[in-house]
């Protein structure tokens, strides 16, 4: 399975070897024909205010909201989160206004500028994820339709999930954190094949066929 990273600006690179790293074939996504073929696209950390600029550039933001149409999984950390909400608090229009929450950029300010640490994620796994925090932006209001993932000690929201869009106000990317890549993964192979990992709907079929 081929999944693309958006290669315009940002750590693209640490996105590539995290797929790479759990099985998947990664593509770097510069025009829109790069979208062709691939099941699920990765938005990595950066700037968002120069990739929106690049976004425009190469004309890549009907493409990329076509293939969001499409329900394609999309994963967006940091920048690539601002990039994918409806509203961008005190600031910009949005750039792929996919995803029904506010979000607030470099919300954590000076002292905590960057930051680490560990948070529980259900919807992944049991242990805790290690997030590493670059001038995050925070997610202060979350729409009906949207599932919170992770929030800080704080309740602040750090993580969340709308149908096919993910987003992380942290980089799993670089903190050898694979789960969030894997979940973006199976949702690929889900979109890709309805039937497959769904296998009520398909086993009987099979065994019927076999059993002749
Ligand atoms: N502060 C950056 C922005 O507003 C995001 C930082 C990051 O992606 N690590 O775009």
């Amino acid at each position: 399975m081929k999944i693309g990273v958006l290669a315009l600006q940002g750590d693209f690179a640490e996105h590539a070897a995290m797929l790479d790293s759990i099985g998947v074939h990664p593509v770097e996504v510069r025009l829109p024909a790069d979208l062709d073929g691939i099941s699920g696209l990765c938005l990595p950390g950066g700037e968002s205010t120069t990739m929106r600029h690049l976004i425009d550039r190469w004309a890549l933001r009907q493409p990329l909201l076509e293939f969001a149409a499409t329900g394609a999984p999309i994963y967006g950390t940091c920048a690539g989160m601002i990039i994918l909400a409806r509203e961008i608090a005190d600031g910009d229009e949005p750039v792929l206004p996919l995803l029904d929450v506010t979000v607030r950029r470099n919300a954590f300010g000076r002292q905590l500028d960057s930051f680490e640490g560990e948070l529980p994620v259900p919807l992944v796994g049991d242990t805790p994820v290690r997030g590493v925090f670059i001038r995050a932006p925070v997610i202060e209001r979350v729409g009906p339709g949207v599932d919170v993932m992770a929030t800080l000690d704080d309740g602040r929201v750090v993580a969340v999930r709308e149908r096919n869009i993910v987003a992380t106000a942290f980089h799993p990317e670089l903190a050898g954190e694979p789960r969030f890549h894997r979940l973006i993964a199976t949702m690929a192979a889900e979109h890709d094949d309805p039937g497959e990992g769904s296998g009520r709907r398909h086993h009987p079929t099979r065994r019927a066929g076999s059993a002749k």
